[in-house]
């Protein structure tokens, strides 16, 4: 269960990943088209454009074909920090040199899309670290050119570079507020998830507790799917316990249950019901067939070698679930056939 949810969170953020580029394509198509049909477009914008497009299509193909959707994110992030990067100097010289800002400020409008890619596509350290890198490089460009090594004819453009820094540094601060949010929302569920296991596992022996079994139960009597129950006890524990100590017997009763989950078929379910008993459920079996798996249970424990105590053996109660009745009413019966199978000298089986 615990695997399942992680795929399911993978899978859907790389197809986040791939509707990202296929919706960064589309844009930057209209944009081209947009400033052809307005008369603004800049000569080197239309390579930039298309070699956009190329890299784009180049990380869409690496992550959905060659599954190397990790080395796409980072060759993204490292592709459109170089375009914008270099786009946003040039656009500045062209802007300082022309007086005219549209180059300058229609660059500048994408570069928080850099913070973005970074926080939705990279690891949390790399990714407050590229930001801040990228942050740190604009800003020194920004202050190198408005320090005077390029004159510009408008005064606007100072203001514009003075006004990007701070709001980018705002940017920058409310991005690194959603990434721990991120964060902690991650942690949260993965704390759910162990939490969710420790409530329902044995933390002895690994397999499901008593908790599990019975909510598996009220699940196949709601939806009155058939299965046959099998209720487990150890034969003679105590004597276990008191000749060789607990901790041999916690070590029993590890073999043991290892030794009757190996015997089972996969649709089973076993759990610990508490103490030295076991519960089985059998899903889909009717009675011949629980009496079979039971009978090969408790040969298999019967003929196991265990470490320190050589044999040991168990009883089994076998009933099987007949619709309009309850799961109880069925455990009852299984219940009621273990203390017979007691009584009739251990190690064996007894039908209900
Ligand atoms: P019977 O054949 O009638 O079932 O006899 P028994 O000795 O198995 O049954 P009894 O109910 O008298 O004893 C069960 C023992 O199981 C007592 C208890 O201390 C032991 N036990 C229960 N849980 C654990 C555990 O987690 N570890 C260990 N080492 N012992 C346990
Ligand atoms: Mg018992
Ligand atoms: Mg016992």
């Amino acid at each position: 269960m615990v695997k399942r949810i992680k795929t399911d969170s993978l899978a859907e953020h790389n197809n986040l990943f791939v509707y990202f580029l296929l919706i960064g394509i589309a844009v930057v198509v209209m944009i081209w088209t947009l400033e052809e049909h307005y008369n603004v477009i800049l000569p080197y914008d239309r390579y930039g454009y298309a070699i956009s497009i190329i890299a784009t299509l180049f990380c869409l193909v690496l992550s959905h074909f060659f599954a190397r959707t990790n080395l796409a994110k980072v060759l993204l992030f490292g592709y459109i920090s170089l375009y914008l990067i270099s786009l946003t100097i040039a656009s500045y010289i062209s802007s300082a040199q022309t007086g005219d800002i549209y180059s300058f400020a229609s660059t500048l409008q994408w570069v928080p899309i850099l913070y973005l890619v970074a926080f939705l596509f990279l690891p949390v350290k790399q990714a407050i670290f590229s930001s801040i890198a990228i942050y740190v490089l604009l800003v020194t460009l920004l202050l190198l050119t408005y320090l005077g090594f390029i004159e510009t004819k408008s005064p606007s453009l100072e203001a514009l570079a003075l006004n990007i820094s701070l709001t980018h540094a705002v940017y920058l601060f409310c991005m690194i507020g959603v990434m721990r949010l991120k964060q902690t929302h991650k942690d949260s569920q993965l704390k759910a998830l162990q939490m969710e296991h420790a409530a329902n596992n044995d933390g002895l022996l690994g397999i499901g507790n008593r908790r599990l079994l019975q909510s598996e139960l009220n699940t196949r009597v709601a939806k009155n799917t058939p299965f046959s129950l099998l209720l487990i006890d150890i034969d003679f524990f105590k004597a276990i316990n008191d000749i060789h100590g607990h901790l041999v017997g916690d070590d029993i009763l590890r073999e043991i249950s290892q030794c009757m989950s190996d015997n089972l078929r996969p649709q089973d379910t076993i759990g610990r019901w508490g103490g030295e008993e076991f519960l089985v459920i059998a899903n889909g079996a009717k009675f011949d067939t629980a009496l079979n798996l039971a009978e090969r249970v408790r040969s298999a424990v019967e003929n196991h070698a265990f470490s320190t105590v050589g044999k040991v053996t168990i009883s089994i109660g076998v009933a099987q679930f007949h619709e309009n009745t309850s799961a109880s009413q069925t455990f009852a019966e299984a219940d009621k056939a273990l203390y017979k199978a007691k009584g009739n000298g251990r190690n064996q089986v007894v039908a209900a």
